[in-house]
């Protein structure tokens, strides 16, 4: 195999690293002789899911070839030299946001490894919460680990597993995996795609001429002119290979729940995750918002750019005018500089700043999608007062975020989550708005096309608003999850 990735060995250090941030996005296509720039651009759509690194391994009916670098899509697959360099009719691509595991080199994927039946590409988005579990284990039992990433634990498993065909070795390692995760894997004859048994993460399956495609978000397949299939469906397992495509079921598959958060605000707007248009799912959450949270003010503004489809919604079913009050600048990336706490309060304006004309004088309602520890809200409302609105009246697209996330999100832990510390009046006074509202669990799930949420079989996963985690939470309650966090530190 050829490895040409980025030499650098860079911790990144987010400018505005008190934010959440992201999970990954993976994308594989067999079939193509174009496969790694394809895979590249589809890459490049779904760069929203992870900024932090990315990377492409192809296989070219020889031999694998792998580039792999810090930094976004265009930071590394952007010259022709490196993705001629990644031959072959098939190839997977990583975009990382780091839930698990150091920011280092070695800790992006695709990860790579020569297993007793061949070469073998894998790549995940999720989280797998029993990882650290395994981990420990296996090293107990004399694996070596180059990582600290939980995708390494797959490799192990299959490596350890006593089948002989490639996807029932996959297969045998899932089965002992708990977690939310959608991955793709290659190896020399084929491409695997898999979503855990719940579908908390998308996978979407499409077309291109002869080519099969996988790609968390649909967004991805319209870029390069695919047609979209259907989604994987929960605990599905798609093989494709010069035969076509199959379709296994190796798991019970209880009933689904797909992340509730992907709708709010990760997924782009203009994918259809599940069967549903993001763009309007979000709108009809701000109508929804209008209903439940009603106020008399002159414009609706959005917080830019999460928060705009929900603030559409709010504004046509109130009709209050709505406007762009807050500007975001689109090219503020991350930096490598550490920066002090005067710098660090300036990067705020970097990325948003009021539209002083419009707001001026007037009463607002800032609509946004999430708060979570309140750093967004907080300075948003007090740029919008400085730009002289006369009320500021917030609502937010989601219900109170009081739970973190153990499936991909990298949120931050329950102490710092704002609606865990503090009732709504004592948030309000927090963020400095004349009224905070935000909408209701069963708002959300009308406005998702159901009656309401079921409470004995809910139809998302929703536990970062209710704490009903539907997957086992084992690393986190052994505590083998700190002892990851500590090693990546070391490693
Ligand atoms: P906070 O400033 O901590 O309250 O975070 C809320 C803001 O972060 C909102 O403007 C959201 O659009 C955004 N946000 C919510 N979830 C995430 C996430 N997982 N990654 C990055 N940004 C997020």
């Amino acid at each position: 195999m050829t490895d040409r990735s980025a030499p650098q060995e860079l911790r990144s250090t987010p400018f505005d690293d008190d934010k959440l941030h992201e999970e990954c996005g993976v994308f594989g296509i067999y079939g193509h002789p174009e496969a790694a720039a394809l895979v590249a651009l589809g890459l490049h759509a779904l760069q929203h899911r992870g900024q932090e690194a990315a990377g492409i391994v192809s296989h070219d009916g020889r031999h694998f070839h792998s580039h792999k670098g810090m930094g976004k899509v265009g930071d590394n697959f952007s010259t022709e030299e490196v993705i001629k360099s990644l031959q072959g009719n098939a190839a997977v691509g990583h975009n990382r946001y780091a839930t698990t595991g150091g920011t280092v080199l070695r800790n992006v994927q695709p990860i790579f490894a020569d297993l007793a039946n061949g070469g073998l590409a894998v790549a995940h988005n999720g989280n797998l919460t029993n990882a650290s579990t395994l981990r420990r284990r296996l090293v107990l039992e004399g694996s070596i680990f180059q990582s600290t990433m939980d995708t390494e634990v797959i490799i192990h498993l299959i490596a350890n597993s006593k089948k002989t065909r490639i996807v029932d070795c996959l297969v045998d390692a899932m089965s002992k995996i708990s977690g939310a995760y959608s991955l793709v894997a290659l190896t020399s004859k084929k491409l695997i795609g898999m979503r855990d048994p719940y579908g908390v993460r998308p996978l979407v399956l499409g077309k291109l001429d002869n080519a099969y495609i996988l790609s968390s978000e649909s967004c991805a397949l319209d870029i390069i002119g695919a047609e979209f299939i259907r989604d994987v469906s929960p605990g599905e397992v798609v093989v494709i290979d010069e035969g076509g495509i199959s379709s296994h079921f190796p798991f019970s598959t209880p009933p689904k729940r797909f992340c509730i958060f992907e709708h709010i605000y990760f997924a782009r707007p203009d994918s259809v995750v599940e069967g549903r248009s993001v763009y309007e799912v979000r709108k009809s959450i701000g109508s929804e918002l209008a209903r439940e949270n009603p106020v008399d003010a002159d414009l609706v503004i959005p917080v830019p750019d999460s928060g705009t489809p929900a603030a559409i919604g709010y504004a046509q079913e109130s009709g209050i005018p709505f406007d762009l009050g807050i500007i975001r600048n689109h090219y503020v990336g991350r930096t490598f500089i550490e920066p002090t706490d005067q710098i660090r309060h300036l990067g705020v304006k970097l990325k948003h700043n009021a539209n002083r004309n419009i707001i001026d004088g007037k009463r607002v309602v800032l609509v946004d999608d999430s708060i979570v520890r309140g750093t967004t809200s907080t300075k948003i409302v007090q740029m919008v007062r400085e730009a002289g609105a006369r009320e500021v009246h917030m609502r937010i697209a989601s219900p109170p975020t009081t739970h973190s996330c153990f499936y991909g999100v990298d949120t931050p832990s329950r102490n710092k989550l704002l609606a865990a510390q503090y009732d709504l009046a004592e948030m309000c006074a927090f963020i400095g708005a004349d009224s905070l509202s935000f909408i209701s669990l069963d708002g959300l799930y009308r406005a998702m096309g159901e009656n309401g949420r079921n409470a004995k079989q809910p139809q998302y996963c929703d536990a970062c608003f209710t704490g009903d985690y539907p997957i086992e939470l084992t690393d986190h309650e052994t505590g083998a999850e700190r002892e990851l966090t500590l090693l990546a530190e070391r490693f």
